[in-house]
């Protein structure tokens, strides 16, 4: 994961630009339910603003950084999910996700509540974009914490109490990801060696399986193999190698690039220990020769 900057009034603005009246029809919708004390409604307007979000992270899923599609055809892939759930919250893991995935995590992880967070169903800092298999398969309605859960409040950012396990990639409210999780190779690890910020990249790690998913791995491999040929051709003696590398280098690292954690890992590893960095790029390699077999 990584953050994608933006300062709230900033994203009210360019959602206010995409479509002029949804900020106000989402404050109405917000006094029903808050009247109704629960999410209540038969279709939710939050795909109207999909876009803003989608640029907003590169057209990244915010949890896996998988490149998703562009264009009109990106509203297909994009899911909009809600960080905390807007209708019921399930306990996670569930009974079955427990015993098949083996998930066996010793301390709290939050109980079922219903009304889930009725009041965040178009709060602009409770979403982001996400790919189907994090939001419909992993994320579902699961919203694991370490201390009580706070249903019936308005803004995301007065719920730090709850200590949340998930991390929240956009904006300044939540931690920075890249300093709750690094990778080493292609292999996501947590930064902290204890404490609940240990416990969040952990669990989040773990939540969105993002260390041993095949096609986040093997597109990992792959950009840390590209990675270390680009970094290896800088300063090239033919002036065009050496100027793509360069410009490949810096796409690489960019934050809208796809699995630009692990990138940028890489990338500062490879300057600080060559050795090491080598390691993992024979380690990627072999992987991917491995799936060619
Ligand atoms: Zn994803």
């Amino acid at each position: 994961m990584i953050r994608y900057p933006i300062l709230e009034s900033q994203l009210r603005r360019q959602i206010d630009e995409l479509r002029p009246g949804w900020l106000d029809r989402a404050d109405e919708r917000t006094e029903g339910f808050r009247a109704a004390r629960r999410y209540d409604e038969s279709s939710g307007a939050w795909s109207e603003i999909k876009e803003a979000y989608m640029r907003l992270q590169g057209f990244k899923c915010g949890f896996c950084e998988r490149r998703l599609e562009k264009s009109q055809y990106g509203n297909i892939e994009h899911d909009v999910e809600h960080f905390r759930p807007k209708a019921k919250v399930k306990a996670w893991p569930s009974d079955s996700d427990r015993a098949d995935r083996k998930i066996d995590f010793d301390f709290p992880l939050g109980d079922n509540a219903d009304p889930g967070y009725y009041l965040l169903a178009y709060e602009l800092e409770n979403y982001l974009i996400s790919c189907k298999t994090c939001n419909s398969r992993l994320k579902a309605n699961f919203f694991p914490v370490a201390e009580a859960r706070t249903v019936d409040r308005d803004r995301s950012r007065d719920l730090n109490d709850e200590k949340a396990y998930l991390i929240y990639p956009i904006g300044a409210r939540d931690s920075d990801p890249e300093k709750l999780i690094t990778f080493r190779g292609i292999l996501p690890i947590p930064v902290a060696t204890r404490g609940h910020s240990r416990l969040r990249a952990e669990v989040t790690i773990r939540f969105f399986e993002l260390d041993t998913r095949e096609v986040l791995l093997e597109e990992r491999a792959e950009t840390i193999l590209q990675l270390h040929v680009a970094m290896s051709a800088v300063g090239h003696p033919d002036p065009l190698t050496s100027q793509a590398a360069s410009t490949a280098v810096d796409r690489m690292v960019a934050r809208h690039s796809p699995h630009s954690n692990c990138a940028r890992a890489f990338h500062d590893l490879w300057l600080s220990d060559n050795v090491l960095a080598r390691e993992f790029a024979e380690e990627s390699l072999n992987y991917l020769e491995a799936i060619v077999a």
